[in-house]
């Protein structure tokens, strides 16, 4: 199998099933008990919390654990609204974010807030003058995504980050798709609240995290008991976020060199789809992109249906995202880059990990150029 879907999610590292294995069974102590058995929990819970901080230049209190990206991402725009809602009900962001922050967006809107969805140009970036421009007295949040899940773009965080800066206004990323791809540091960069999620990092699936700045005010998210400093209740998951942990420090280490090495298979998947495929468009940014992202979208040909035919070539490869499957619209993010419905239909859009080889890579090129061919031929016959 060639599985080329790695931004739908990650296989576990194996040292991250490892790691969590004694804490399924063995060290199963509740890591709020005061007894010595709980402490191992308590101190697996706390390293994974410290080993996440530094990767992002960040404090070990400025981390919390939560169950993935979606819950990340719902709690820094309620949290925040929530919080500083007495200084303001406006938030911008932008029109391909993920719909854990578009739907949480709409479900403000229907709470009182204004939303504003910033457009992107047609390789997917944001303008920060626009963004700029957007910035109002009540404005108490811009969320805008470090590197989009569907066409791999890298938005300007640290310019983005200085406005948001100048005019004092909290700056949240989802960086579900970024952390442990990119290097980040979140000082460089001024975020004030950073979304990650486990499986897409080979970590655990139903683990992430929420960084939140010292001093940024979020309302609890989950109300209860006292864990994650009051703010997100219920009993730690220990495997869970030990995994979350090993993971962030296997990714971390192995990222200089993944990264390189998919830089080198991306360029080269892209040159050779452009220059072997007519009629195959490029969504997103020829360099500024994820390093393991390769999106075409191409002429009179059925996504969906290309994708079978990869399928039973044992390819594994998505048309848009994951979230976004089985529906008969064009997804928002190749609407909002300015892709007609028929182009769009016809995208395809392939991942590389970190056990991706040469070998993988030159048998999936030849296997789209193949069956694009072959669509055509068909819808020509017709
Ligand atoms: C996958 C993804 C999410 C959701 O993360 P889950 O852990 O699956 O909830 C959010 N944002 C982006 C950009 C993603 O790619």
């Amino acid at each position: 199998m060639i599985y080329l879907d790695h931004a739908a999610t990650t296989p576990m590292a194996e040292q991250v099933a490892a790691s969590m294995q004694p804490y399924y069974a063995k060290d199963y102590a509740n890591a709020s008990t005061i007894y010595e058995f709980g402490e191992r929990s308590r101190h697996a819970v706390e390293h994974a919390r410290r080993v996440i901080a530094y990767s992002l230049h960040a404090h070990a209190d400025e981390i919390y654990f939560t169950a993935g990206g979606s819950e990340s991402d719902n709690w820094a725009l309620k949290g925040t609204a929530e919080a500083y809602k007495e200084r303001g009900r406006h938030i911008i962001t932008t029109q391909i974010e993920h719909h854990a922050v578009i739907h949480t967006c709409s479900y403000l809107e229907e709470q009182g807030y204004a939303v504003t969805y910033l457009p992107v140009d047609a390789r997917g970036f944001v303008s920060p003058q626009q963004l700029e421009e957007a910035i109002r007295p009540d404005t108490i949040l811009i969320s805008v995504m470090f590197a989009n899940n569907e066409i791999g773009t890298i938005e300007p965080i640290a310019q983005i980050g200085r406005i948001a800066r100048r005019h004092r206004v909290l700056f949240h990323t989802d960086a579900v798709q970024a952390y442990a791809q990119v290097p980040i540091n979140v000082d460089y960069y001024n975020i004030d609240l950073l979304s990650a999620s486990g499986h897409k990092f080979y970590g655990p699936k139903g683990t992430g995290f929420l960084y939140i700045r010292d001093g940024v005010k979020t309302a609890s998210f989950i109300h209860g008991g006292g864990q994650e400093r009051g703010k997100r209740a219920g009993t730690e998951n220990v495997p869970g976020i030990v995994g979350i942990g090993t993971a962030a420090q296997v990714a971390m280490q192995a990222m200089p060199e993944r990264m390189y090495r998919e830089i080198r298979m991306r360029d080269w998947m892209i040159r050779e789809i452009q220059s072997r495929i007519p009629g195959a468009w490029l969504n997103g940014d020829r360099s500024t992109r994820l390093p393991n992202n390769v999106n075409f979208s191409f002429t009179q040909v059925e996504g969906e249906t290309l994708l079978l035919l990869l399928d039973a070539k044992d390819i594994c490869a998505s048309a848009a995202s994951a979230c976004s499957t089985g529906s008969a619209e064009p997804s928002h993010v190749l609407t909002a880059i300015g892709r007609d419905k028929e182009l769009a239909s016809g995208t395809l859009r392939m991942t590389l990990g970190e056990s991706t080889t040469w070998e993988e890579v030159r048998m999936a090129v030849d296997a789209v150029e193949e069956n694009v061919r072959l669509l055509r031929d068909v819808a020509r016959m017709q």
